[in-house]
């Protein structure tokens, strides 16, 4: 069996007039995030780190900011677009877990429909989605509710000589 990890990490700022989308999942509050796509952080953050396990670059290097073509895009296209990369190359995913850093708005609320989402997104089961929350105790830009950071963690695993590199 082979073993891969990968790390990934994503800010986006606050802004009006936007919807605010983590891990696929609209989220009710005043402000959204903002972007050339839809900016949800913690999806962007989990495309990186499948890319990084596979190393095949980075969501910008897929998804280029200067493409018309993602401008307001949903990112769960991305995450489709990633998964079928691990697929092709005979992985699949053993678990994710996210942290998402934000100072508001309250996200436990939510937290079993962003893993649901995420395993739909996945095709895996949600037990091994893990989404997490925290603020920073009102340091630094997300304590400052300037916007939304998220941490994200994958292993993936496939039989030996199960696909190409
Ligand atoms: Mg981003």
């Amino acid at each position: 069996m082979e073993f891969r990890v990968g790390i990934g990490f994503d800010a986006h700022r606050f802004a009006p007039n936007r919807n605010l989308k983590l891990c696929g999942v609209t989220i009710p509050y005043e402000l959204g995030l903002i972007g050339h796509s839809d900016a949800d952080v913690a999806l962007h953050a989990l495309c990186d780190a499948l890319l990084g396990a596979l190393s095949l670059g980075d969501i910008g290097q897929h998804f280029p900011d200067t493409d018309p073509r993602y401008k307001d895009a949903d990112s769960s296209t991305f995450l489709l677009a990633v998964m079928s990369l691990v697929r092709e190359r005979g992985w699949q995913v053993n678990n994710v877990d996210i942290t998402i850093i934000a100072q508001a708005p309250k996200l436990s609320p939510y937290r079993d429909a962003m893993r649901s989402r995420l395993a739909e997104l996945l095709g895996v089961k949600a037990d091994v989605v893990s989404v997490k929350a925290t603020t920073t105790d009102q340091m630094g830009f997300v304590g400052r509710k300037e916007g939304i950071a998220a941490i994200a963690v994958v292993s993936l695993t496939r039989n030996e000589g199960g696909g190409k590199r």
